[in-house]
């Protein structure tokens, strides 16, 4: 999946750099491992491993419910539509505020449109901002290398084997082995500092519960019935956390797998196209890696990227300023010119 050859434009570590937040200096070079004090393991750890066995492990099994009723009788358009108006401002919560606004700091806002996206991605429910941060900046540093939280690539075996125990541990094996999480004080001190987005990581629990109280109400509010509200809560809370969990899920997995690389990268970040319209643009993930601080990661012409759009709006609408973009120059200097690359 590497590319081997092309032109490199800056040195590798100018790539690192370019990860970490301003005023974080991320560990260099190829066999600096993580240290102790950059590894947070859950305090209670085998709680935190039955919880996210139960978050991970439920909206499947209500699938099953899902399924049922559907063969039962007609699939309402309002379960569909709740299900969107569910999935579109979570999704955003977490590609606009969790990752571009919160851990890459790709643009600024003010505190409570920053306020207002961490609780949208906190609904998620893809464990507290700070913790998700963390873990996500870690990534960066370590990128397919010793010390990534979840690399396809680290220590999985060779072969087909290990190629599927690799996509396994980067899609959600990690999530219940803890080994190489990121420490919060570490790789987010300045959200442990920051008021707001610790009221919204303190209030996790809260937010998450809300996120599933919304759609049950609109689904009484538009059916007029608790059998509606519950089928509301049914999609646009279960199945919503589902799907939008394995999406993010997949950026992890496949965006480090399958795809097509366009710019030279230190790691095996691919832009994977068909996955692009359901992760909001996240699934142009080598660009990404290529200019992390991009508030834009669809580059192409053709590279729809919705988060994009979004942050772009805001900035219009004077919400968003300080916006990064990486000019055609840049974009051009790391651009792989291989057979294979776009
Ligand atoms: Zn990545
Ligand atoms: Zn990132």
């Amino acid at each position: 999946m590497s590319v081997a050859a092309g032109p490199v434009a800056e040195p590798q570590e100018t790539e690192r750099q370019d990860a970490a937040p301003r005023g974080f200096q991320a560990p260099q070079g190829p066999d600096d491992g993580p240290s102790p004090e950059e590894i947070q393991v859950p305090v209670l750890e085998n709680v935190d491993r039955a919880v996210t066995g139960l978050i991970t492990g439920a909206p499947p099994l209500l699938l099953v419910l899902v399924g049922w009723q559907l063969w039962n009788r007609e699939l309402h358009w309002r379960d569909i539509a709740i299900f969107l108006i569910m999935y579109v401002p979570v999704g955003l919560g977490v590609t606009v505020g969790f990752h571009r606004l919160l851990t890459h700091r790709s643009f600024r806002t003010s505190p409570w449109l920053r306020g207002l996206l961490g609780v949208l991605g906190t609904m998620a429910v893809e464990g507290p901002v700070i913790s998700w941060v963390a873990d996500h900046r870690k990534h960066h540093a370590y990128s397919d290398r010793f010390g990534d939280p979840h690399s396809p690539h680290v220590d999985h075996g060779g072969g087909w084997r290990g190629a599927l125990r690799g996509l396994a541990h980067a899609h959600v094996g990690w999530l219940f082995n803890h080994s190489q999480r990121g420490a919060r004080d570490r790789f987010a001190p300045d959200l442990v500092a920051d008021p707001v987005i610790g009221f919204v990581d303190r209030t996790f629990v809260l937010w998450s519960l809300v996120g599933v109280a919304i759609p049950f109400g609109l689904g009484a509010l538009i059916g007029g019935t608790v059998d509606a509200g519950l089928e509301g809560m049914l999609w646009g809370g279960a199945v919503r956390i589902f799907v939008l969990h394995h999406i993010t899920y997949s950026i992890n997995s496949l965006c480090h797998f399958f795809g097509r690389q366009r710019f030279e990268t230190d790691d095996h970040s691919q832009n994977l196209s068909w996955l692009a319209p359901f992760s909001l643009g996240e699934a142009w993930h080598n660009n990404h890696h290529a200019f992390p601080t991009s508030a834009i990661h669809g580059m192409g012409r053709r590279e729809v990227d919705f988060s994009g759009i979004v942050i772009s709006a805001l900035e219009r609408a004077g919400l968003a300023w300080d916006v990064q973009r990486i000019s055609p120059d840049r974009q051009a200097q790391k651009a792989l010119t291989l057979r294979g690359a776009r």
